[in-house]
């Protein structure tokens, strides 16, 4: 079997190039699609994450800041800085960089976005949104996975999808999402994780496999059903001496192992991760394109 392979990279540069459109039409009034990153500590990969999307906001002629806070910062010092920033009309989308330091209640600092510039869909308000099936903001790495099943014209309705990982921002939102009855849904859902007694029996059952699990190549071909399509959202890093950084990047699914036997996959680098930073542009831009209605209604 000719397995097909689903590059993010493809689907991110059509989704971009309606975006231009878009920003042109907001320059029209004035308004740039601006975003506040907020960084707490210096976590390299934090840093890493955050410069990268900075620079493709800077690329799409979008503004964004870099707001990088001290590891020791007390919580109510950051709840006083994002309620300044839910002020400031400059910011369509606020996003806090995840993980924070030990010493920090992550809910109670994404309950301070307010949930009209929460670009990361992670506020109670917007998972409660998309689990009534009326989303406002869609968390982007689930977005992104919808992006590349609509891109490629991969359909859910019918397909039973098993998704690997109950995590607040990846898998629980797209179980959520793919049952519901819309477009990209209408899918029969079954989602596992650590808990799950044998594994592989839901995973050879799927016709869409997402695994978002943060295991190494944890899926192997005697796991799935011949001809199933897989979206591997994990980004896990392996020592390899070969490589000058020590070390490369593979994902939740032992992509090589699958060659040949999947219908498609996605690849890792290359495929759902790619995604993730276009969503997140993509959802400041809309929270951009609201605020200008609500100036033109006034
Ligand atoms: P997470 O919060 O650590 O959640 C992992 C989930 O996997 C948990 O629900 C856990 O179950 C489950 N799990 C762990 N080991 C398992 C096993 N052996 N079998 C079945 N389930 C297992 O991770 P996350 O934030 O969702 O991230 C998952 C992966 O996606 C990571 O590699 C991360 O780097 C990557 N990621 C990529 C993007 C992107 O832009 N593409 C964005 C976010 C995350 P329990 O709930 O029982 O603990």
């Amino acid at each position: 079997m000719q397995t097909t392979i689903l590059k993010g990279k493809a689907v991110s540069s059509k989704i971009k190039e309606d975006l231009t459109d878009k920003v042109k039409h907001l320059k029209s009034s004035d308004i740039i699609p601006g975003l506040a990153a907020i960084i707490v500590g210096n976590n390299p990969a934090s840093q890493l994450y955050v410069s990268s999307k900075a620079k493709t906001f800077k690329k799409m002629n979008c503004f964004s800041e870099i707001f990088k806070l001290d590891n020791d910062i007390k919580q109510n010092k950051i709840i006083d800085f994002i309620n300044k920033l839910n002020k400031n009309d400059k910011f369509h989308g606020i996003l806090l960089q995840l993980p924070l330091p030990g010493h920090l209640d992550e809910n109670e600092l994404l309950n301070a976005i307010d949930p009209i510039k929460d670009v990361d869909g992670f506020h109670p308000v917007n998972l409660g949104l998309l689990m009534q099936g009326n989303p406002n903001f869609i968390p982007c790495t689930p977005l992104g996975c919808i992006k590349i099943l609509d891109h490629y014209k991969i359909k859910t309705e019918k397909k039973h999808v098993v998704v690997v990982g109950r995590s607040n921002i990846v898998g629980k939102p797209i179980a959520s999402l793919l049952s519901q009855n819309c477009n990209y849904g209408n899918a029969t859902v079954t989602l596992c994780h650590s808990r799950t007694n044998d594994l592989s029996q839901f995973t050879k059952q799927a016709d869409i496999l997402i695994a978002a699990v943060g295991v190494p190549n944890l899926i192997k071909k005697n796991m799935i059903k011949e001809g199933a399509t897989i979206i591997d959202v994990g980004i896990n890093r392996i020592e390899d001496k070969n490589k000058e950084k020590g070390y490369r990047i593979v994902g939740d699914v032992d992509f090589q192992d699958l060659l040949g036997y999947a219908n498609a996959i996605t690849p890792v680098p290359g495929g759902a991760g790619v995604m993730t930073v276009t969503m997140l542009l993509s959802n400041t831009i809309e929270s951009a394109l609201k605020y200008q209605k609500k100036l033109e209604i006034k």
